[in-house]
């Protein structure tokens, strides 16, 4: 039904969304999961043709989002994270508007009343969307992108706010929407997703990190996931993580301070029991064992997992990045630039010993000298 082919999106040297593709068909919820800043939503502007990709393709049911839109469009319904509702018309109104935006054809009256009805807004299309509450005005968002009986249904984050009843009822609408379209939803919250996605594209800083079916998904970590707590104070959190990671059948694990205690988190290889070796470990490191169970790796598990990879991945990247730049600079014997958060330096190599001339409302760090540039994480030792 559509089709995402090798999407990438720069935000100037950030990267939004990096080589995603899938496929996504009717009959199926699907649920992209990530954190926030994932880039969710920029693939959600990029698949309804509200943004612009630096490379790749989607097609819905053939027709190319760019080159030939208007087809494209015309199969796609999309409520976007924050939906352009208008206070002061009544769902009916909207609705209408909507219709008539999208050039409906046929009788529309009937399409507005078909629409109110499946998303349960009968009861209130009179009432102002401002006086509607939250529940109530996703719901409308939802019916809005429902006119005209498009194939492909895109939510961006439709729960989010919600309460527990609304929650039920919103979450029940998008279910039968499977029937008659292809459903894709983001969230950030696992739950969410699992409630009403039969497929799972899990996200991290731009990339598919993991996807599958719920079942797949789990089946794809065999191991047991031992949570730990023990006594600080004599040891660091990230010494008990290289104690820990060192036990035969430990495959992955985490690790915070908590006070005067730290928590562990660590998951094992298929078949391991490892919750005595661990108490062991910890007791001889002068980290008794305070609590500690073992579970079979939930879906939360691994999306935590997942997602903290990535972080850790990312972060290496950029300290990378940065060392590469330094050695550059250092090379064409440049002097050293201010920091900068995105790898941009902001001097080229023009100005020698200008400062900013601005007085105190100059750049944060501008004028730090040289030596303070050296981040080589020296005093680890
Ligand atoms: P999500 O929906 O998963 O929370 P987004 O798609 O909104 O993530 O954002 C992905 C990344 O792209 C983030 O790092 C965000 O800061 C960045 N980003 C999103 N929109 C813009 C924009 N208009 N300009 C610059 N950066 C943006
Ligand atoms: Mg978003």
């Amino acid at each position: 039904m559509i089709e995402v082919k090798n999407l990438t999106k720069k935000y100037g040297s950030n990267i939004a969304v990096k080589d995603v593709s899938f496929n996504i068909e009717k009959g199926h919820v699907y649920g992209l999961l990530g954190p926030n800043g994932a880039g969710k939503s920029t693939i959600m502007n990029i698949m309804t043709g509200c943004l612009a990709s630096n490379e790749g393709t989607v097609t819905v049911d053939g027709h190319d989002i760019y080159e030939d839109a208007s087809a494209a469009k015309s199969l796609i319904g999309y409520l976007p994270e924050i939906p352009p509702l208008y206070p002061d018309m009544t769902p009916g109104e909207y609705l209408e508007f909507i219709a008539k935006a999208k050039k409906t054809k046929g009788d529309r009256a009937r399409e507005i009343r078909r629409v109110s009805e499946v998303c349960g807004i009968v009861e209130v299309s009179g009432k102002l969307i401002k006086t509607l509450s939250k529940g109530y005005r996703q719901r409308v968002g939802i019916a809005g992108a429902l006119i005209g009986d498009p194939e492909v249904i895109i939510l961006d984050e439709p729960t989010v706010g919600l309460d527990p009843l609304q929650l039920i009822d919103v979450r029940a609408l998008i279910s039968s929407l499977r029937q008659d379209h292809a459903v894709i939803l983001s969230s950030h919250i696992m739950g969410e997703i699992t409630a009403v996605c039969d497929y799972i594209i899990i996200m991290a800083f731009g990339e598919i990190v993991a996807e599958g079916t719920l079942d797949e998904l789990e089946e794809s970590r065999k191991g047991r996931t031992v949570t730990v707590v023990s006594r600080g104070g004599e040891i660091d959190y990230s010494e008990v993580k290289e104690i820990l990671s060192e036990i035969e059948g430990v495959d992955y694990v985490l690790t915070y301070p908590r006070g005067d205690y730290i928590k562990s988190v660590i998951e094992t290889k298929e078949g391991y029991d490892v919750q005595s070796d661990v108490e062991r470990a910890l007791e001889e490191n002068e980290s008794p064992v305070i609590e500690i169970t073992t579970s079979r790796v939930s879906l939360e598990d691994i999306f935590i997992r997942l997602t903290t990879e990535a972080a850790e991945k990312k972060a290496l990247e950029s300290l990378e990045a940065e060392a590469k730049e330094e050695s550059e600079k250092a090379e064409k014997g440049s002097r050293a630039d201010t920091y900068s958060p995105f790898g941009t330096p902001y001097l080229e190599e023009d100005n020698d010993d200008d400062e900013a001339e601005e007085g105190e409302e100059a750049e944060t760090e501008s004028g730090s000298p040289e030596e303070e540039n050296k981040e080589t994480g020296g005093d680890e030792e």
